[in-house]
């Protein structure tokens, strides 16, 4: 598995993790990760392979 930057939710700033991650996808030859939070926001990392 990619390393990841640990991400936080833009809106209400709580650590996001695995549980919340939704889609992940590549573009570019990023990895992209979006999450969804417990309060409705998403928040897209991305980390480079
Ligand atoms: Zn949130």
């Amino acid at each position: 598995m990619l390393e990841r930057l640990s991400a936080s939710c833009e809106s209400c700033d709580r650590p996001l993790n695995d549980e919340k991650q939704v889609i992940t996808f590549e573009r570019n030859g990023c990895i992209r990760h979006v999450y969804e939070c417990s309060c409705r926001a998403v928040t897209i990392t991305v980390s480079r392979d």
